[in-house]
């Protein structure tokens, strides 16, 4: 019978999520939603010396900014709880007795130090079935001596037994049959007494298994943990229910070789992690996405093809287009190159379509920053000018720099401009042009614009050097959209003030 389809994203909470970590999240998302399955959030948190306080917290939060849904977890609860492993203790507990009693496990009493000398003592030493024998262990002590201890409350680890010499196969399916011997393997740590707690081995192992899950879609950094995962699978009997694996290729640096860190991103200006990320420790403070500016239906487009492709050059898609279209078939093998720039085009291409509403609403707190009431502004005023200028912006923020002009009056000329195209004649011309101003019929850009441009010509007067003195005066500067559009949107009181005001601030030339 075909199982459903149930796949986990495990995160440790040791830090802000990573970028890498979203795109693995992602990949779980989209192919859960397009298998009708679930999608489960389990947070691995095992490693007590590696907890960070706030990072669990993080994880919800970037993964619904992003809009990657969570079926079952923490917050969402579901039946296969608790989803934390902290608090599955007992369940850890009883399957570790049950490798013991099966004879697949045993307890290791060795001491640091003792393990310290070992390694002295032999080069490349391995816990394995060639070196078990000499260490102090449940198989190598008299079963009194191994009662004793435990009576006594000694500290000690429970060891998986790796048989030696078999072929071990994992299924990976984009990297297909992957094949090792298990004498290469040593016989890991599945559970410290001391703390009674599981290793991520025996905890993601038998999380899996409990939780049903079908497909493990995971960092490529895990592979090599891999074989043991199967041979664990086996040794619980749960050959037959063993998920498929696919480990997903590395985010690469954007220049040169070797993955993609979070000082590669401090070195060349870009967030490696979802959401700003207040250390608690050390204060430290790393950029986000989200703070930058980036929309998240942006990042998630972005990320989506970093690893992955529709099987044509389509670039921009819906979350919905995403789980669609998306298939292990094209997810590559090989790295994908964090290109940050695409990142950018990307956010750029999806503030083009966004609505005019949309956009003037992200918008207001940027003029409030900027000292400026939105409220003092008709919204349709504020959508037409981010209307008019959103061409040329990669985010929100910078629509202050092309937009300011609509809501301030200028405070001053670019001086270059000045220089060029404000002569003693200027002010005389921009007399006549306010009278022409007042006089048009019609002051929409399309009426307008023959109306200034046929007096330019009866005049005689250079097109350029009047225009630009005309946009000089409105804008403060000689660039930004069409300037019959701009002063269509500001209408007659407003451009002939700007006008009045240039002409009475910008220095007489000598
Ligand atoms: N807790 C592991 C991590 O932090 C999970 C690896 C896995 O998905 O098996 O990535």
């Amino acid at each position: 019978m075909q199982r459903k389809v149930r796949v986990r994203f495990a995160p440790s909470p040791t830090g802000p999520l990573h970028i890498g970590g979203v795109r693995t999240a992602l990949y779980n998302y989209l192919f859960a939603r397009q298998m009708g399955g679930d999608m489960i959030l389990r947070i691995e948190d095992t490693d007590s010396q590696r907890f960070v306080p706030g990072a669990e917290d993080y994880i919800n939060e970037a993964l619904a900014w992003l809009g990657i849904g969570i079926d079952e977890g923490v917050r969402e609860g579901g039946n296969y709880g608790p989803y934390k492993q902290s608090e599955r203790r007992d369940i850890y507990r009883e399957y570790v007795g049950r490798l013991l009693d099966a004879g697949k496990a045993y307890m290791a009493f060795d001491t640091p130090a003792e393990l310290e000398a070992a390694r002295a003592a032999t080069p490349n030493f391995q816990y394995d079935a060639s070196t078990r024998m000499q260490m102090r262990n449940s198989l190598s002590l008299p079963p009194e001596e191994v009662k004793r201890l435990i009576e006594a409350g000694e500290k000690y680890v429970v060891r998986f037994k790796i048989e030696p010499g078999r072929e071990v196969k994992v299924n990976d399916m984009l990297r297909g049959t992957v094949s090792i011997n298990s004498s290469i393997l040593d016989d890991k740590v599945l559970y410290k007494k001391a703390d009674d707690l599981p290793t991520y081995h025996l905890a993601n192992i038998v999380d899996d298994h409990l939780m049903e899950v079908t497909h493990v879609i995971r960092g490529e950094e895990w592979l090599p943990s891999a074989p043991l995962h199967v041979l664990l699978y086996e040794a619980f009997g749960w050959a037959d229910t063993m998920p498929v694996f696919v480990h997903l290729p590395l985010l690469l640096k954007p220049d040169g070789k070797g993955k993609l860190s979070k000082r590669d991103g401090d070195r060349l200006g870009f967030p490696v992690f979802p959401l700003e990320w207040h250390d608690p420790k050390s204060g430290e403070v790393s950029s986000g996405y989200r703070e930058r500016g980036y929309l998240p239906e942006a990042v998630v487009n972005f990320l989506a093809l970093l690893g992955w492709n529709p099987g044509d050059d389509t670039e921009i898609m819906s979350m919905q287009e995403l789980i669609e279209k998306f298939s292990f078939e094209h997810c590559s093998r090989s790295g994908a190159k964090f290109d940050f720039e695409k990142g950018k085009w990307f956010n750029h291409k999806y503030l083009q379509e966004m609505s005019g509403e949309r956009l003037a609403q992200l918008f207001k707190p940027v003029m409030a920053e900027h000292g400026v009431d939105p409220a003092a502004f008709d919204d349709e005023y504020i959508v037409r000018a981010v209307d008019m200028v959103k061409s040329r912006i990669n985010f929100v923020s910078d629509l202050w720099a092309n937009a300011a002009f609509f809501f301030v009056e200028p405070e001053s000329y670019d001086p270059k401009a000045v220089k060029k195209r404000w002569s003693v004649d200027t002010p005389r011309i921009m007399g006549e042009l306010i009278e022409v101003l007042e006089g048009a019929p019609d002051f929409s850009s399309a009426a307008l614009e023959p109306v200034v441009l046929g007096w330019i010509a009866d005049k005689g007067y250079h097109l350029g050097n009047v225009m630009n003195a005309f946009r000089l005066a409105v804008v403060g500067e000689c660039k930004g959209p069409h300037m019959f559009d701009i002063t269509e949107l500001m209408g007659l009181d407003a451009t002939v003030r700007r006008i009045h005001l240039a002409v009475e601030r910008i220095p007489k030339a000598e």
